[in-house]
């Protein structure tokens, strides 16, 4: 259809631009109507929360100085900007009630608003006794305090249409970047909606108020279950840290099994920082990471019960090792009696019980000894063989009693004059053998006469009365060829020589000696 069309003659058109002009007219005026209701609404609630906060006040004086001068959209925005950041920083740092400051509230509600008294000073005890909180208290305020339509719409303030949009355009701007909880998006979405299809400013200002109230009760309530749960994850890791500390590392292999610990706690621990820095909501987080310490705390009771299993293994080889211990002892000692008992059963097999002197079976072993020691070393050894003489006349006349005395301190006299490494035995009866190793025939000739003169001049009594008593002895040195019993002939044949030639006598084998 053209533009010149008949519909569209000057008339119409002159006709459509004072509808359009009483329409603007129409609109102008309820806008200023809306802007009106705005300004006495802040106005009021800056008169009601008067008092509430001393910290406040100053910011709520401002604004209402502000719109009495009349609504001027960035001054309002600004001063409502600095009232919010106030309010944050006053609820961060004072969260608990403040009962006069609520009392003088109360007061001064009664005071304006006398037709509510009742509904006051019920909500004043409400709220006294705890059963409310701030936020909800200001909600019930409101609701208490809110004018009737007739009252609103007689006394709304007049906005202009440019004012209205710019009021609305910075509600969906608050809208847009609030971050709504999810169970409050729908009646966000649905306020949002309204706010495009044009819904009264009044409707879209109380809805919008309603929901930031929710939305700050949200974060409240969502605050206080971050707190719980913060109180029980470190409760939690608190018990983690005190089974983590009493675990003892003391063998090597508990250290390294440590160490592998200590990397999984690591490893879940990293796992957690990442998911908690992806995570969005607070819920699935909370599980997240109450499955995460739930895994750690796993991972850390598997590596107490492993190391109180090696504790109780390492106490059991402990255990093992101090009886296994107690019975060596034992062992030890039956094992040092039974050593005493065969060393006193071979001292005794190898001593004569009469003089004490080692006997002839010890003869026999310690000669084996220096023969080898004679023929390694190629140093003289001398064999000598003592014979008490007439040994069987001191037995008949003095007794066998006295006899046994005589061989005592004869053997005595033996072995106390010779050296510490000759060997003196009793071989049988009167008679004894020397072994003098490093000796010639000769020296052992001169040792043997003194020893035999010392034996004469020695005095031995029996009853009083002296005997005398001598000996003899046969001398030989060991030669090459000789055997135990060549050399023990050759001495016992000395030995015969001097009883031959008279007794008291010592007499060097002159056989093989070199001189006699
Ligand atoms: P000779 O000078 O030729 O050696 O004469 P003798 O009497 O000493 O020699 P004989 O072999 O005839 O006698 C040795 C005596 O020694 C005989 C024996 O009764 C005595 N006799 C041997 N062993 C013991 C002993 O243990 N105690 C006592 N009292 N006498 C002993
Ligand atoms: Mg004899
Ligand atoms: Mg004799």
């Amino acid at each position: 259809m053209g533009i010149l069309s008949k519909k569209n003659t000057p008339d119409k058109w002159k006709e459509k631009y004072f509808n359009l002009l009483d329409e603007n007219e129409d609109l102008e005026s309820s806008n200023q109507e809306r802007e009106d209701l705005l300004c006495k609404t802040i106005i009021r609630l800056s008169f009601a929360t008067m008092g509430v906060n001393k910290g406040l006040d100053p910011y709520l004086k401002k604004i209402r100085t502000q719109l009495k001068k009349g609504l001027k959209t960035e001054q309002l925005k600004s001063e409502l900007g600095s009232f919010s950041d106030a309010l944050i920083t006053m609820e961060e740092s004072e969260p608990r009630k403040n009962l006069q400051e609520t009392s003088l509230l109360f007061d001064f509600l009664v005071q304006h608003f006398s037709d509510q008294e009742k509904s006051l000073r019920l909500l004043q005890i409400k709220y006294n006794t705890e059963l409310t909180n701030q936020t909800d208290l200001f909600i019930d305020i409101n609701h208490l305090i809110r004018p009737s339509k007739q009252e609103v719409s007689s006394s709304i303030p007049k906005l202009n249409k440019v004012e209205t949009k710019s009021v609305l355009s910075h509600l969906l701007l608050l809208l847009n970047t609030t971050e709504i909880p999810a169970q409050l998006d729908t009646q966000a979405q649905g306020l949002k909606e309204k706010i495009h299809e044009g819904a009264p400013l009044s409707t879209v200002l109380e809805e919008t108020i309603s929901l930031l109230f929710q939305i700050k009760k949200h974060v409240q309530s969502e605050q206080k279950d971050i707190a719980e749960f913060l109180a029980q994850l470190t409760e939690q890791l608190t018990e983690i840290g005190i089974k983590a500390a009493g675990a003892q590392s003391y063998s090597k292999s508990t250290t390294e099994k440590r160490n592998l610990l200590d990397q999984s706690v690591s490893l879940q621990v990293l796992e957690l920082q990442e998911s908690s820095k992806n995570a969005t909501q607070l819920e699935p987080l909370k599980q997240l990471i109450h499955s995460r310490v739930e895994t750690i705390n796993q991972l850390i009771q598997d590596h107490q019960d492993q190391e109180e299993n090696e504790r109780n293994k390492v106490e059991k080889v402990e255990n093992l090792l101090e009886s296994l211990t107690t019975k060596l002892r034992i062992m030890e000692k039956e094992s040092q009696a039974l050593k005493d008992k065969l060393d006193t059963a071979h001292e005794k097999a190898v001593h004569d019980p009469l003089t004490s002197l080692p006997n002839r079976l010890a003869y026999d072993d310690r000669l084996k000894v220096e023969l080898a020691r004679w023929k390694r070393y190629k140093t003289p050894l001398s064999l000598l063989i003592w014979d008490i003489d007439s040994f069987k006349k001191i037995n008949d006349t003095y007794g066998h009693k006295a006899g046994d005395k005589t061989l005592i301190l004869i053997s005595k006299l033996l072995a106390s004059h010779c050296r510490e490494t000759d060997f003196v035995s009793r071989f049988g009866g009167e008679e004894f053998t020397m072994l003098l190793p490093n000796t010639d025939g000769q020296s052992a000739l001169l040792a043997a006469n003194k020893i035999r003169k010392i034996i004469e001049k020695t005095a031995f009594n029996s009853n009083g009365k002296k005997i005398p008593i001598t000996i003899s002895c046969g001398i030989t040195q060991f030669t090459n060829g000789d055997t135990e019993s060549s050399a023990f002939n050759r001495s016992d044949k000395a030995l015969y020589e001097a009883k031959n030639r008279g007794r008291n006598l010592c007499i060097l084998d002159f056989e093989n000696s070199p001189t006699s």
